[in-house]
């Protein structure tokens, strides 16, 4: 089986950096593309229960791809959601950009 860990890292590591290069104005193709890649998630990805939990997550608060900085507030969000399950600690979501596009401020 997978290693949960890793994985995770890695596809937060790729869903935060997406969003954070998403269009300020998505077409309407790019709109409907995001809608299928997280809503992807549930279905595909190779941790059951993450999965899962990811799915009932998203019916409930449904994903913004109406642009950039909504998008990766939201999945900043649901990423704290994880946190929380986890006893990880809360991210600081006015820090995304910071994080996953510009690099620490000099
Ligand atoms: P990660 O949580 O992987 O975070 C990586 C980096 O992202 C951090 O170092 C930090 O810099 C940054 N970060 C942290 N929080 C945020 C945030 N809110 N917004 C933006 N950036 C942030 N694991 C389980 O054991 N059970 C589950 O049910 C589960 N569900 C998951 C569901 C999904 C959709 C995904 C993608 C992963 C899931 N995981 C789950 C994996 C889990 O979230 C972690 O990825 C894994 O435990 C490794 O954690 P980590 O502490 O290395 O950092």
């Amino acid at each position: 089986p997978p290693d949960v860990e890793q994985l995770g890292r890695a596809t937060w590591t790729f869903l935060h950096t997406t969003a954070a290069y998403y269009p300020e104005k998505p077409s309407p193709s790019q709109r409907a593309n995001m809608l299928m890649l997280i809503s992807s998630l549930p279905v595909l990805y190779p941790c059951g229960w993450c999965a899962k939990d990811f799915g009932e997550n998203i019916q409930k608060t449904k994903p913004d791809v109406s642009g950039r900085v909504a998008l990766s507030r939201w999945l900043c969000n649901q990423h704290n959601e994880v946190n929380e399950k986890l006893g990880k600690e809360q991210f600081n979501c006015a820090k995304v950009d910071e994080r996953w596009k510009d690099g620490p401020p000099d």
